[in-house]
């Protein structure tokens, strides 16, 4: 059911933590099981230097996770923006169907906090004016 490469970001994850004076943060939710994902971005001249994530729950939220730390640092954040959850699921050697919702959910934490840095920095980002992440509080 689980590919190889998602049991093995599960047992090991990469970049778990929290970053202090992260410069984005971004938290959302997955109504459907449950999964919390916080991401911590550090960025520098438009570069993710270093990512890290803390998430709450199931596995193949937690494999997308690692995978997706993995996949955005040392891009820019144009290069991160181009992250989609495809993406994520692909390099984990795909996802079962009704866990691709987690791979959103990876996407959806980038894009978070993305915006968050673009807030804080009063910065423009092409690709977030209509994005809207899932509350993980409504739910
Ligand atoms: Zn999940």
């Amino acid at each position: 059911m689980y590919s190889e490469k998602v049991m093995e970001h599960f047992i090991n994850p990469r970049n778990v933590g929290e970053i202090e004076n992260a410069d984005g943060i971004g938290e959302v939710g997955n109504p459907r099981c449950g999964d919390i994902m916080k991401m911590y971005l550090k960025i520098e001249d438009g570069v993710i230097v270093d990512a890290k994530f803390k998430t709450f729950g199931c596995g193949s939220a937690i494999a997308s996770s690692s995978m997706a730390t993995e996949l955005i640092k040392g891009k820019t954040i144009e290069e991160a923006m181009k992250v989609t959850n495809k993406a994520v699921a692909e390099a984990l050697d795909g996802l079962p169907p009704v866990k691709m919702h987690c791979s959103v959910l990876a996407e959806q934490a980038i894009k978070s906090a993305l915006k968050d840095y673009a807030e804080k920095n009063n910065i423009h980002i092409e690709g977030l004016e209509d994005f809207e992440p899932v509350d993980p509080h409504d739910h």
